[in-house]
């Protein structure tokens, strides 16, 4: 395993901190005010076929392996988290169905949501089941050459914004292999759109219930065999674990590097805030954390590209990248002082 980047991630790199900078800086904020999805911007990462990054060229995506789509990943999210979580969620339905879909699946589905044509959600979490997922309780019932779905589902990402879902609903009593995933489309009968919620962050990447009401569902969207859904479901976030430790990274390292550079400009007592040994030792730790947390989900994508088992360490990746974004974040607005506080731009 290098720890250096090839020359391809680092021009890569560059391409996506030029693009970040001139598309996502000057206008993000404005969305995440407006609480809208920032349609542009994801226009533009169409534009540079980002859209089906891990997804087979064959399908219409751009065929990089995990730690390319984990720099990426944690690239955009040093400038707009929200455009990563999105972006993250439309490749999960992607892994899916490239992993467990078949031939015409791929074809109507997958060509779509990997070329930027359609925007993808993955809904798995309940009302009452959350950690415990497969406690889920939207229905799934055979009728004919239909499924029919009941039941209502919640945070979901891209909701409303998508136009392909990719539900897990049970298809009998059995706890983990009573479970089954379906692709549903937008607009299908008694498919509607709850609640969007309010957030405290990620304004612009939203979040919202979906509702099945006798919504009848064809029998060729079924992804994989009946009672699967449960073991996709788990795959496909095992590899969402290590996006989400990518992003934490990103946001991490910009919160470091914005309060590095605050504390140097920054005078009290007739010194830069950089000169105190207290300060000094508060970055030291945020870019501490942030190093170890880079070990980890770096080598979660290594073993993944490499087909070797990565699920423990894909779980210790995001919580220790997680809680490294919470206490750097924490440790930044300490460094900032009153102006931490604010929401404004120094
Ligand atoms: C911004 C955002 C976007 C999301 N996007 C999606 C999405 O696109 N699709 C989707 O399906 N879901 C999505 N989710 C839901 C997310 O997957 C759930 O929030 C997560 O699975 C945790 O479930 P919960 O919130 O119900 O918490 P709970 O399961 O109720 O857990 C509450 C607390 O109890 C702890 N806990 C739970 N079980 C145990 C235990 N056995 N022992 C000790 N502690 C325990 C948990 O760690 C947590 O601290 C999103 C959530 C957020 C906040």
């Amino acid at each position: 395993m290098s720890f250096l980047l090839t020359e391809e991630q680092k021009h890569l790199q560059e391409t996506i901190r030029k693009f970040c900078i001139s598309e996502i800086a000057p206008r993000i904020q404005e969305y995440e005010e407006k609480e809208e999805f920032p349609r542009i911007i994801f226009e533009k990462l169409r534009e540079l076929s980002l859209m089906g990054m891990i997804t087979p060229e064959k399908y219409g995506g751009a065929d990089l392996d995990f730690s390319t789509y984990a720099l990426v990943i944690e690239e955009l999210s040093k400038y707009a988290l929200s455009v990563a979580v999105s972006l993250s969620v439309t490749g999960l339905p992607q892994n899916i169905i490239n992993t467990f879909g078949n031939e015409e699946q791929k074809e109507t589905y997958l060509k779509d949501l990997a070329m930027g044509k359609k925007l993808g959600a993955f809904s798995l979490s309940e009302p009452g089941s959350g950690s415990d997922a497969a406690g889920l309780k939207t229905k799934a019932e055979h009728k004919g050459a239909y499924t029919i779905l009941n039941g209502t589902k919640c945070f979901v990402t891209n909701g409303k914004e998508a136009e392909i879902y990719l539900v897990f609903a049970r298809t009998s009593e059995d706890k983990t292999k009573g479970i089954s995933a379906f692709i549903v489309e937008k607009g299908m009968k008694g498919f509607s759109f709850g609640k969007k919620e309010k957030k405290m962050a990620l304004q612009s990447s939203p979040t919202l219930e979906l509702i099945f009401k006798d919504c009848a569902v064809p029998e060729k969207n079924l992804v994989g065999k009946s009672g699967q859904g449960f073991q996709i479901a788990m795959q496909a976030l095992d590899c969402g674990r290590i996006t989400i430790g990518a992003a934490s990274l990103g946001l991490a390292t910009r919160a470091f590097e914005e309060a590095r550079e605050y504390a140097k400009t920054r005078t009290q007592f007739g010194k830069s805030l950089s000169q105190f040994q207290a300060i000094q030792m508060m970055l030291a730790d945020m870019a501490t954390a942030i190093e170890y947390s880079r070990l980890l989900v770096q080598k979660a994508a290594f073993l993944k590209d490499h087909s070797l088992p990565f699920s423990k360490i894909a779980s210790m990746a995001k919580t220790v990248a997680s809680d490294t974004a919470m206490q750097v974040t924490t440790k930044a607005v300490q460094i900032f002082g009153g102006n931490g506080y604010l929401q404004r731009k120094f």
